[in-house]
């Protein structure tokens, strides 16, 4: 036991230390110590989760017949459960597809589809800030694996040219909103980049973007009209969707090759039908009753005021999203930052190093559109 408490106290004495968070989450607050906070560290970006009105409607339609709470295997051993054709037939048309595929979470899908799609003769180049999912399916993989300087895409091009003849084939993996920074990558220059090539497949995980980008809310290749040149576009439920779950968008072939390979995909227990069921209404209603766009403008404003507000204090913030870091460098004084914010009605969080890079421990603001302008002002009066 010696070497566990050894190490914590180690990470405490870096000021890295985590535990779960008290209080109680409703609606777009947070209830701690009977004091109520605003969450500024939720991932329900349209306020969907937390929409009482919605819930209600999917509860209408709910009985005891079609509240299949398991699934009781994977989807490979028994099935028969419409939920999942039906999820997965609408994202297709959504998107214009040959196929789309459900997954239990995102995490689930980047650790099986990368190790699956990749063998020892694959490179796979990868944005040095992508996300934690991203760099263990890597990790599970059989692949060469190098990383490109924060979406510097010369640099990528100049490891392309170095290593391109070594393998035989070539995977660019990237977010498309990048979690901590809240900036975004440049998806036309990528693809572009791959297609002067004809080993090279995209892989784009759109955690950050799907629900609150482009014209109907499916992303930020639907925002730059590049859907269906990334080889693999990947995203969450679990966030602006209000869900849980995870898609990748593909062609057929894809799809067919990571039923037979991809282990996270096999291995595991498929989500509960209920749940797909409701993830299916909300992506069906994105355009209609929960009115996307109203939501996603206010979002869009809040944000834009907030960022503004960080540039003009001289503190660099290349956001260009709903997430935005607000960065102060040492672990213990974001850590202090984000106290005072607490106690000011502000549930914003301080995120430290492993999470970030050294030095640039910040109080990461991850707005949502409950939020009202009034409270965004008052925020940045605090800081
Ligand atoms: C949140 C996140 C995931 C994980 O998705 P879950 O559905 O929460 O497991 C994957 N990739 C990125 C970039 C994320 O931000």
């Amino acid at each position: 036991m010696d070497y566990f408490e050894r190490e914590i106290e180690k990470i405490k004495k870096e000021g890295n230390y985590r535990e779960l968070p008290k209080g109680k989450s409703l609606g777009g607050l947070i209830y701690k110590d009977n004091k109520k906070m605003i969450n500024l560290a939720s991932n329900d970006y349209l306020g969907i989760a937390s929409d009482i009105d919605l819930r209600n409607n999917f509860i209408s339609k709910i009985n005891k017949e079609n509240f299949i709470p398991s699934y009781s295997s994977s989807r490979l051993l028994s099935g028969g459960f419409d939920a999942y054709e039906e999820l997965e037939e609408s994202l297709s048309r959504l998107f214009g597809s040959e196929a789309a595929m459900v997954f239990n979470s995102g995490y689930h899908a980047n650790i099986g589809i990368i190790p699956a799609i990749s063998d020892s003769k694959t490179l796979i180049l990868a944005d040095k800030l992508i996300h934690a999912s991203l760099i263990d399916g890597i990790l599970l993989s059989k692949s060469k694996f190098l990383r490109y300087h924060h979406n510097d895409y010369e640099h990528l091009e100049e490891l392309i040219e170095k290593n391109k003849r070594d393998y035989e084939r070539i995977i660019i993996a990237s977010e498309s909103i990048f979690s901590m920074d809240g900036d975004e990558a440049d998806l036309l220059r990528m693809v572009d980049i791959k297609e002067k090539h004809n080993n090279i497949l995209l892989y784009i995980d759109e955690a950050h973007a799907i629900g609150v980008r482009g014209e109907s809310g499916l992303g930020l290749a639907q925002e730059k009209g590049c859907m269906n040149k990334i080889d693999f576009l990947v995203g969450t439920f679990g966030k602006a969707i209000g869900s849980v779950g995870a898609y990748i968008i593909c062609k057929s072939v894809i799809k067919e090759f990571l039923i037979n390979k991809m282990r996270s995909f096999i291995f595991s227990t498929a989500l509960p039908p209920i749940n797909i069921a409701w993830t299916n209404f909300v992506i069906n209603n994105l355009n209609g009753s929960i009115n996307y766009k109203q939501r996603k403008n206010n979002l869009d404003n809040i944000s834009k005021k907030l960022r503004e507000a960080i540039i003009s204090k001289g503190i660099p913030c290349t956001s260009t999203s709903h997430i935005i870091p607000y960065i102060i460098g040492d672990s213990a004084i974001a850590m202090q930052k984000s106290n005072l914010l607490q106690e000011n009605g502000f549930y914003a969080l301080a995120v430290r190093p492993p999470t970030v890079a050294k030095g640039t421990s910040r109080i990461r603001f991850s707005l949502n559109s409950n939020i009202k302008e009034e409270e965004i002002l008052s925020l940045i009066k605090l800081l």
